[in-house]
């Protein structure tokens, strides 16, 4: 079978749905692709590790993967050991 004969992919109804309650949630968050200042998601507290450029923030109202350089307004120094 020839690719052309192969269905462009379409997003399902679940995938309107997660994209829609993921912007709400990214609304809710203020949340940024880009830093605020010094401000950026690898040097908040709640980036699981800080040395990857996409992890996962365990923010209680996020909990979803963002990117290094992402910003939103819960964003908490990591305190000094
Ligand atoms: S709380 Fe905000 S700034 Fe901090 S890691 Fe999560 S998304 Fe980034």
């Amino acid at each position: 079978m020839a690719d052309d004969d192969l269905p462009t992919p379409e997003p399902k109804e679940i995938d309107e749905k997660k994209s829609l309650e993921l912007r709400h949630l990214a609304e809710d968050a203020v949340l940024k692709g880009q830093p605020y200042g010094d401000e950026q998601c690898n040097n908040c507290l709640f980036y699981m590790n800080t040395d990857e450029k996409i992890s996962y923030c365990w923010h209680p109202k996020l909990r979803i993967l963002v990117g290094h350089d992402w910003w939103c307004q819960w964003w908490e120094p990591i305190p000094d050991e």
